[in-house]
């Protein structure tokens, strides 16, 4: 088959998530920029096919069955840009940000103070994103630091968390505009009024994120490096960051339901932590995370998932809504 931009037959996707589990899925395809990403989406669909979009795969398990279909991966649409002021002379109307990205050598970007944006591509890396912003100066992804994943799941998952204070941080607090792939196939911005995503839920539906511009507050590099590091600490001495996992298995419930208990707090309390089936773990440091000890199957991980589901509905009475995203062969 032919595809509109770099495609792979029978490609592994475990080692493209965070969990290491996964089969193959039939074909893989690796947009390069973001007319890539709509071309390739086009394409998928008039081959009667309803592609899935693989970011960093950090909020992933996916069948170890393999899936028939198509796989968008954003890997290769890495890239962050500046605005760039317009060369002497060009017209100054015309596109947003995301149409101004083709660097030119013909002109110096802005003094990072003066325009504190990036527009960026779905595949950055999070924490790319987060370093680049350091490196300029600019204040809203401090408490991002350590959360991996792309710029596009980020934005499709509203990723952020919670401080102990009950401060709530999330990827829409720097979001100025989204372009997506819509479902017709055409590209759509979507400006952050227009935009009403919810607790880690960017309710996007089948809309396909290309890329944003993203809007910070600048600050001293030191202070922003200072309190990056500060999060990254706080968060590697509650998470178990260094072993295979997919992040968060389950949203914390309405604190009205659980009496402010968190997700990980009612599966710690209903005994859960350390459970184990085959090679898949429930966290001893943390409840709401599942680990991958090496030799996990994607079965073992759905089974302890709704086990671990079960156990707390049992003894506290709660529902728990998953958070991580399972691509199950049906
Ligand atoms: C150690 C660890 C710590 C973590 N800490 C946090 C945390 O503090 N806070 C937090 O919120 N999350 C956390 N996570 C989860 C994860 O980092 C986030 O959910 C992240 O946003 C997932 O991005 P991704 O690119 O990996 O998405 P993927 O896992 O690849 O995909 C997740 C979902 O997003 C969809 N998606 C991906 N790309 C696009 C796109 N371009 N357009 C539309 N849909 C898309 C996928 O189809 C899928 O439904 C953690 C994970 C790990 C492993």
């Amino acid at each position: 088959m032919q595809w509109p931009c770099a495609s792979l037959k029978d490609a592994d996707l475990g080692a493209r998530t965070t969990l290491r589990v996964g089969g193959s899925v039939e074909w893989l395809l690796e947009p390069a920029n973001p007319d890539e990403l709509r071309a390739a989406i086009v394409r998928a669909k008039d081959e009667g096919f309803t592609p899935r979009v693989l970011g960093g795969g950090a909020n992933l398990v996916i069948d170890d069955r393999g899936l028939p279909g198509v796989v968008i991966a954003t890997d290769r649409m890495n890239f962050v840009f500046r605005p760039m002021a317009p060369p002497p002379g060009a017209d100054e109307g015309g596109g947003g940000l995301l149409d101004e990205v083709v660097p030119s050598a013909r002109v110096a970007p802005p003094d990072p103070a003066d325009d504190p944006r990036l527009a960026v591509w779905a595949g950055v890396p999070l924490p790319k994103l987060c370093r680049a912003a350091r490196d300029l100066g600019y204040s809203g992804l401090e408490k991002m630091a350590g959360v991996p994943g792309q710029v596009g799941g980020g934005i499709a998952m509203n990723a952020g968390g919670k401080d102990p204070d009950g401060t709530l941080w999330q990827m829409s607090d720097v979001v100025e505009q989204i372009r997506v792939v819509n479902e017709l196939g055409e590209f759509e911005d979507i400006d952050a009024e227009a935009w009403a995503p919810g607790y880690r839920d960017g309710r996007l539906g089948d809309a396909v994120v290309a890329g944003a511009v993203l809007r910070f507050e600048p600050r001293p590099k030191a202070e922003v490096a200072g309190d990056s590091r500060d999060y990254l600490r706080r968060k590697n001495a509650v998470q178990p960051v260094t072993e295979w996992s997919a992040g968060c298995v389950f949203k914390n419930p309405d604190p009205e339901v659980s009496g402010g208990r968190t997700a990980g707090l009612l599966v710690d309390e209903a005994g859960g932590k350390g459970r184990r089936i085959g090679g898949a773990i429930i966290s001893e440091r943390h409840g709401n995370f599942l680990v991958n000890t090496g030799e996990a199957s994607a079965e073992d991980v759905f089974t302890l998932i709704e086990e671990t589901r079960a156990r707390v509905a049992e003894h506290s009475g709660v529902e728990l809504e998953l958070e991580v995203k399972l691509w199950r062969r049906h």
